[in-house]
């Protein structure tokens, strides 16, 4: 029961952010939505899991890119039990090709922004004696794959900080653990199609098929429900001597 909880979740009008965004609200959790825009249906759909769900929940626009954007948006909430740090974004090239501010905003945004947002948000937690936070990784924050170096290198980092941040808090009644998704067909998996495809010189079934199920032995696709379901386990009592380590959803890629 996450009653009299507030949860952040970065990057969350969409895909996985959005699916635990709505299971924390589920399991009773006031919610606080974000991206980087600052549209009507962005506040709406903070609304329809107000009125669905029976929590209060908001949207606050911030970007994840800059540092003063993700430390504003914690202080903004004005309270962080639980804070998912979701956002991410992609591009896929080879290591001579990769361009350099891609490089900089895939650095910032599924990395920096953890850090910045943790900076604020454990002061809080600290006040309220528990918190949780959840970094999202990836599959390839334990692993790796040609063309998406900045992507990798990142995830592999927010591993450390996962690390760092529960070895920071493990006498408290706070904990941090990374999760790390396989595939799961969202906006972000959908944009690298074209230039995977473009890449391995694939069919857009083949990639699905050839190179993102390739790994995953499951072959079939996570779902943003499932990844709602471990991060609302994390916020549990059961889970609360579980910290800084990784638990993959991945259908089984990180056992090859
Ligand atoms: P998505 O594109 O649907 O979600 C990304 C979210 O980040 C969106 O809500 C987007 O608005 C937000 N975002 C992007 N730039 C931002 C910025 N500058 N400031 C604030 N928000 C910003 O894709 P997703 O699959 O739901 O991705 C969510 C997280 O899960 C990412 O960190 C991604 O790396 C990770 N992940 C995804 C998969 C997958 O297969 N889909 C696998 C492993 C990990």
């Amino acid at each position: 029961d996450l009653s009299q909880k507030t949860a952040l979740i970065t990057g969350s009008n969409s895909g996985i952010g959005l699916g635990i965004a709505w299971a924390l609200a589920r399991a009773g959790a006031d919610v606080v939505l974000n991206s980087f825009t600052d549209r009507d249906e962005d506040h709406a759909i903070a609304a329809e899991i107000a009125k669905e769900t029976g929590v209060t929940a908001r949207y606050i626009q911030a970007d994840m890119s800059k540092g003063d954007d993700c430390r504003r948006f914690v202080t903004d909430a004005g309270r962080c039990d639980i804070l998912v740090n979701n956002a991410g974004i992609q591009h896929v090239a080879l290591i001579p090709d990769f361009p350099v501010e891609k490089w900089d905003a895939i650095i910032a945004i599924n990395l920096s922004s953890a850090f910045h947002t943790t900076a604020m948000a454990l002061p809080m937690m600290r006040k309220a004696g528990w918190g949780r936070v959840l970094n999202i990784s990836s599959a390839h924050g334990l692993t790796a794959s040609p063309f998406k170096s900045a992507y990798i290198a990142a995830k592999h980092g927010i591993v450390g900080l996962t690390k760092t941040t529960a070895l920071e808090t493990a006498k408290e009644p706070i904990t941090c653990n990374a999760i790390c998704p396989g595939y799961v067909l969202t906006d972000i998996v959908e944009k690298q199609i074209p230039d995977t495809m473009k890449e391995y010189g694939m069919s857009r079934d083949e990639v699905i098929k050839n190179v993102m199920l390739e790994r995953q032995p499951s072959k079939e696709f996570a779902t943003v429900e499932q990844l709602g379901g471990t991060a609302t386990f994390l916020c549990s009592d059961a889970a609360a001597q579980i910290t800084g380590t990784t638990v993959s959803v991945d259908g089984g890629w990180t056992a090859l």
